[in-house]
């Protein structure tokens, strides 16, 4: 073979070879290239599809909640309404019966009773709303008084001994101190107004006979505990965080029967957690009581 062909074959040989190396090369490094993009796709797809699946369920639950939210607020509205057209209505049937007809000394006095008790509910009601705004807005108020909680819990159980013609057996009290009045620095009003929220609550949601016994006890000598517990229709136990937020009201037939607006329970925990405190619900199951017990730092 002359050398010139010889050259010839070996550049032919060569070039083929450094061909066939470069295919095999570019086969094996395509092949690496080619799997890792399809592992890599997978890991991407895989990621985007938990993404995709996490997206749904979270817009899925929001969009739940919003239209539980909505239904709330309906029945708030519904609820507020009615609150406010009852006595509003009463007092006018009173007032239009005074005015066309002449009514006996004692009669008079019964309708001024019934008006004014009419007008405490508008009043109730109205006062509810507002703190219940004031609440939502987590404002600060200053809590430097110190306040005699026993005194508070006393005042208010009066409050619904008269309100709801309670006798002594109906609503009792049971102090558990360690000898130290039960001090705590707040606002008097307040705490009047979470105390007397669950009194309320406490004897609307009895059902029937109204058994309903509050206790003021020390826990150490840092915290004290107001409990109010009934013997009433009870919460069942998946409710019993839930009743503490706004307009959230427990489904039944009984509760359709009682009129409320759900702020009550909400505007009890804003205040206690003001104060420094907390305030949790306890219950053995329908018809079974309820328990609140409020507990708060010692002054
Ligand atoms: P309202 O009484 O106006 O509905 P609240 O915020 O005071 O609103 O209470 C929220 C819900 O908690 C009530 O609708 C009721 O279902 C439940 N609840 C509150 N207190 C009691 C209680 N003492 N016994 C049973 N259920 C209660």
């Amino acid at each position: 073979m002359p050398i010139s062909s010889r050259r010839k074959s070996v550049a032919f040989f060569i070039t083929l070879g450094s061909c066939l190396v470069a295919l095999a090369v570019a086969l094996n490094v395509g092949w690496v290239l080619l799997n890792w993009r399809e592992v890599a796709l997978l890991v991407l797809g895989i990621i985007f599809f938990v993404l995709i699946i996490v997206g749904l369920v979270l817009n899925t639950t929001f969009l739940i909640r919003e239209i539980r939210r909505n239904e709330q607020h309906d029945a708030f509205i519904n609820s507020v309404t009615h609150e406010l057209k009852t006595p509003i209505a009463s007092i006018r049937l009173y007032l239009e019966t005074l005015k066309s007809r002449d009514v006996g000394e004692e009669r008079r006095r019964e309708f001024y009773d019934i008006m004014l008790a009419d007008s405490d509910r508008l009043l109730r009601t109205v006062e509810q709303v507002l703190r219940a705004g004031r609440a939502g807005h987590r404002q600060r108020s200053a809590l430097s008084t110190v306040v005699d909680l026993g005194e508070v819990v006393r005042e208010c159980m009066e409050l619904a001994r008269v309100r709801y013609k309670l006798d002594g057996d109906s609503l009792v009290f049971a102090e558990r101190l360690d000898g130290e009045p039960a001090r705590v620095a707040g606002d008097p009003e307040e705490l009047q107004t979470a105390v007397s929220n669950l009194l309320d609550n406490a004897v609307k949601y009895s059902g029937g006979e109204v058994r309903v016994s509050v206790e003021l006890a020390a826990l150490g000598d840092r915290r004290v505990a107001v409990r109010v517990a009934d013997s009433g229709v009870g919460i069942p136990a998946t409710q019993l965080k839930r009743i503490f937020k706004r307009f959230y009201r427990v489904q039944g037939d009984f509760m359709a029967r009682v009129k409320g607006t759900g702020l009550g329970l909400f505007i009890v925990r804003s205040i206690v957690e003001r104060h420094g405190g907390r305030v949790f619900a306890e219950s053995a199951g329908l018809g079974r009581g309820s328990t609140f017990t409020i507990q708060l730092p010692r002054a």
